[in-house]
């Protein structure tokens, strides 16, 4: 039996624990990853995570509140969100905004924005360069380019201006969306080649101005390197998470019985 991300999101609204037992083996890893990624000294917290977890399962939460098709990777992009929303979005020391960004990167490309928007988002050239299809010296070569545009906009300059400012921009991107905004869908079908030359030309031109979109198609990207090779847990790891929850374990002989049957 494939049960999938779908499935899950549909047994979790339905209040179901297959649902919510599937959640706990498979996305607490991806939890935990974003969480090393972005608050190496906290990722251990077990109190940040069980904040986390709380909140994915308050009735509010996206789980409840999807307008898109439940894709996987949709998924982790909505989870990252949540994981950084527990995290705060202090401002930097010195503070820029999107505007500042739109006027500074003008010139730039969409990939090439994405590549600036990545150290937003404190990835390395090295970890950039394989979610976008391109060298990390490309990726180097484009930060360089974006540090002087920007340089040129702002009173106040430093070489870690956009990845002091990342949580602050994160926050402000996530929430300026326009009529024209696009849905997961449309990144993913740029991910999975399935796009049209002018769907791509399309996108082309709304990415240059909106910082919204670039954001949600470089957490799509992450999304595929949050999920690989991040194992999931074992049934004695998702126990204490069972019972947080309030769910029994699943029973273990379930599978069997049924094979015997038929
Ligand atoms: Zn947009």
């Amino acid at each position: 039996m494939i049960y999938t991300c779908y499935e899950m999101v549909r047994d979790c609204r339905a209040g179901a624990a297959e649902g919510w037992t599937y959640f706990i083996a498979h996305y607490i890893p991806v939890i935990r990853k974003a969480l090393a990624h972005y608050v190496p000294e906290r990722a251990d917290d077990p109190a940040l995570l069980q904040r986390i977890l709380q909140s994915a399962r308050k009735p509010e939460s996206f789980i409840f509140h999807a307008s898109e098709q439940p894709e996987e990777r949709w998924f982790v992009s909505q989870l990252r969100q949540l994981t950084i929303a527990e995290l705060g979005a202090p401002a930097a020391e010195l503070p820029i905004d999107l505007e500042i960004l739109t006027a500074a990167l003008e010139p730039l490309t969409m990939t090439e924005r994405q590549a600036a928007w990545f150290e937003t988002m404190r990835y390395t050239p090295a970890q950039a360069g394989p979610m976008l299809r391109v060298s990390p010296e490309t990726v180097e070569a484009v930060r360089a380019r974006a540090a002087e545009l920007l340089r040129g906009k702002v009173d106040a300059w430093r070489r870690t201006l956009l990845a002091d400012n990342g949580p602050a921009l994160g926050h402000e991107a996530a929430a300026v969306t326009t009529e024209d905004c696009m849905p997961a869908k449309a990144f993913l079908d740029v991910v999975d080649g399935r796009t049209t030359w002018r769907g791509r030309q399309d996108m082309d031109r709304h990415l240059r101005t909106c910082w919204h979109c670039t954001d949600h198609f470089c957490r799509i990207l992450e999304s595929v390197h949050l999920l690989r090779d991040t194992p999931e847990l074992s049934d004695a790891e998702c126990e204490p998470f069972r019972k947080l929850f309030g769910i029994a374990p699943p029973p273990k002989s379930g599978w069997k019985r049924l094979i015997g049957r038929a």
